[in-house]
């Protein structure tokens, strides 16, 4: 090749090279523009907060609860398992989300959306969680929440307190004693039961002389160590079906979750646990816990929860109350009346998405 022929190759690379690297740049440039904080009123995040806001105004104001498209054909827009190779720009991204998902969800704001546990949000909520989102806070440590941390053991200890009512000793020595836990925040109702349960099922299998505790031997050999037959927990017929899950969890199967009759108000039946109790007691199955509801997830019906936990005392049982539902009426003057008897409880679970009137992402668990 002669050397001019050379040459101009080789300035031909060094051209697609810059070419490249330039683009490259330029993409660099774009991505890093996305994590600068907005300043001044015409910055590209106040625009699309306008635009948002437009999209969440439609949506809110229809009154309609769905639109005319059948669920079929609307599963026909998602079917791509591929991930889209270019990247859209914020605009085409929000138009799509609006033709394709925004306007063909459930408008559960609207007054037309009635007899469901999932309602409309007050309009702070929606403020807060854009105050949330921008903090991004990770509550997993201090180094990356530190005052939401502290904040956060407040909030349980209010909780705790509406619950439980402890003395004002209690509460100074505990809300930021960090080897203290009033409560633990989690992802959901079925996640607060499934951990109630496990916390019952460890501590009443603990540790003990040459034993090492269940959560080191596994089921199978604690109970041998304890000297039972086998495992189980009841509660009424109505309980939630994440039970089930926590049963199948545990290790005891979902034949281990005992599901006792309930009466004509949709209550469980207490001669019948006190049966099933005792059932339990003469065949030496271990019971892990006795679950009360307070606020069935259909009817909202709340079981007699003074008698059961007279029942789990007798017993030496932990008690376990799921007011996923009906917890947030601790709230009300008028009706925590309603919930008597849940003070009593080992563990509570209190869902915040239901008439707590959070979004469906924090719900908590609250532990003597
Ligand atoms: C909703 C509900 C649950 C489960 O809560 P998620 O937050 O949906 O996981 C558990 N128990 C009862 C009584 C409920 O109504």
């Amino acid at each position: 090749m002669a050397l001019s022929q050379k040459r101009q190759e080789k300035s031909k690379l060094n051209h697609l090279i810059e070419t490249e690297l330039t683009h490259q740049y330029l993409v660099a440039d774009e991505v890093m523009r996305l994590f600068q904080p907005s300043r001044g009123s015409v910055s590209t995040e106040v625009k699309m907060n306008v635009q948002t806001d437009n999209l969440v105004d439609d949506f809110l104001s229809s009154i309609n609860t769905s639109s005319d498209i059948t669920f079929n054909a609307l599963v026909e827009n998602f079917t791509d398992s591929e991930v889209p190779i270019n990247p859209a720009n914020f605009d085409s991204y929000l138009e799509y989300l609006a033709n394709n998902v925004v306007n063909h969800s459930i408008h559960t704001s609207s007054p037309r959306f009635i007899g469901h546990m999932t309602s409309a949000l007050p309009c702070f909520v929606r403020s807060l969680a854009k105050l949330m989102t921008a903090m991004n806070q990770n509550v997993v440590k201090i180094e990356t929440a530190k005052a939401f941390s502290p904040y956060e053991r407040q909030a349980l200890a209010m909780m705790h307190r509406l619950v439980y009512d402890f003395s004002d000793e209690f509460y100074t020595q505990h809300v930021q004693n960090n080897q203290s836990t009033l409560g633990i925040l989690v992802s959901g109702g079925t996640a607060a039961n499934i951990i109630a349960l496990w916390c019952a099922r460890n501590k009443s299998l603990c540790a003990k002389n040459s034993f090492a505790g269940v959560e080191k031997t596994g089921l199978a050999a604690a109970l041998d160590y304890y000297g039972y037959q086998g495992a189980v927990v009841i509660g009424s017929e109505l309980m939630h079906y994440s039970f089930d899950k926590a049963a199948d969890l545990l290790g005891i199967g979902t034949h281990g979750l005992r599901k006792i009759p309930t009466n004509g108000n949709n209550q469980v039946d207490l001669s019948a646990l006190r049966q099933a109790v005792a059932d339990c007691q003469a065949k030496n199955l271990h019971i892990i816990a006795i679950v009360g509801v307070a606020g069935t997830t259909d009817s909202g019906n709340i079981d007699s929860l003074l008698d059961i936990a007279d029942i789990a005392q007798a017993a030496n049982v932990h008690f376990h109350v799921d007011a996923a539902w009906g917890g947030p009426l601790i709230f009300s003057e008028q009706h925590r009346q309603k919930l008597v008897g849940i003070e009593r409880a080992d563990s509570v679970t209190i869902d915040g998405h239901k008439p707590g009137f959070l979004t469906s992402s924090k719900k908590s668990i609250y532990m003597t």
